[in-house]
């Protein structure tokens, strides 16, 4: 028997937007457009749908978006002079750099460059150190939509046992961060875990970010866990798939996101809420 709830990131992510919309409109009213500002080098195919769709948000709820495209034979100095043009100009609040950038640009020097005030991706060291020290920061989008769940679904963390599956800078080590600062136990599995499925099957909440579709199976899930699928890989017939094998997973979870609908649609609300979140403070101060 199936009891899983099916967590609907699409529908917690319309919940989130709106809510953006209306405290914009409220910011609009005196004086004040959040501005996000993508810079894309190369003509990367998945980057340049990524960043149409980033501007598709933007223009959804009032935040002013612009988008400098630039050839991929693009100097890093001249990508760095950018960055520090779009750091110096008031009116813009966010400053998003579409990875991955072409080969002979250090992306971490790139990310270092940007106003960490202004880093609404949360890539930024500042950003990363703040979120492990606790101390002010811009969260990275795609952890912060899975707490977002979290709390949507008034998911309890605290004194549970958690498994994520990955340590990449951009969601497994942030997550864990994330959770163990919500009082749960972590355990941070990668490519070199021995005894993987026992490690898993001891999760009360399972993150699966390791991009390798259908790699949780469902004898891995523990009766009643809740399942987060980061994954996201597009199959040779064009369909998304995640980590888990969500439909045997489902049978035994008591919460599961489905791939696609599920972490995808967070990560988008979340970077709309980090643009608005860094025009607030710039504004104030
Ligand atoms: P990555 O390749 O940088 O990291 C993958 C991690 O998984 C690594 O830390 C690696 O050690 C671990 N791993 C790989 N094989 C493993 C195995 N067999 N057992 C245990 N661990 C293993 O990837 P990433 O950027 O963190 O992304 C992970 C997945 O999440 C990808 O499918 C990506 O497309 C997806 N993603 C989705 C969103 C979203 O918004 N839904 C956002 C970011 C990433």
């Amino acid at each position: 028997m199936s009891g899983a709830t099916i967590i609907d990131g699409k529908a917690v992510a319309d919940e989130v937007l709106s809510g953006l919309k209306k405290e914009i409109s409220t910011l609009k009213s005196k004086g004040i457009q959040p501005a996000l500002a993508v810079i894309l080098v190369g003509d990367d195919p998945a980057s340049a749908v990524y960043v149409r769709m980033k501007g598709q948000d933007c223009e959804k709820i009032g935040i002013k978006s612009t988008t400098v495209r630039k050839p991929a034979t693009m100097a890093e100095k001249e990508l760095l002079d950018l960055v520090a043009q779009l750091n110096a100009d008031k009116s813009v609040h966010g400053i998003l750099v579409q990875l991955p950038m072409p080969e002979h640009i250090d992306e971490q020097k790139v990310i270092a460059a940007i106003d960490p005030r202004k880093d609404v991706d949360g890539f930024h060291p500042i950003n990363v150190g703040n979120l492990i020290a606790g101390g002010e920061c811009l969260e990275s989008c795609t952890p912060a939509g899975v707490m977002e769940l979290f709390h949507h679904y008034k998911i309890p963390v605290e004194g549970r046992q958690a498994v994520v599956i990955g340590r990449s800078n951009i969601v497994g080590k942030p997550v864990s961060i994330m959770l163990l600062r919500e009082n749960a136990t972590v355990t941070i599995c990668h490519s070199r875990t021995k005894n993987l499925a026992e490690i898993v099957r001891q999760g009360d909440i399972v993150v699966a970010a390791a991009g390798k579709p259908g790699m949780v199976t469902g004898d891995m899930i523990k009766q009643g866990a809740v399942v987060i699928d980061v994954g996201t890989m597009k199959l040779e017939n064009g369909k998304l798939c995640g980590d888990v094998d969500f439909d045997a997973a489902k049978e035994k979870a008591s919460a599961i996101t489905p791939v696609p609908g599920g972490v995808g649609p967070m990560t988008r609300a979340m970077l709309m809420k980090n643009t608005v979140i860094a025009c607030k403070r710039q504004v104030e101060k």
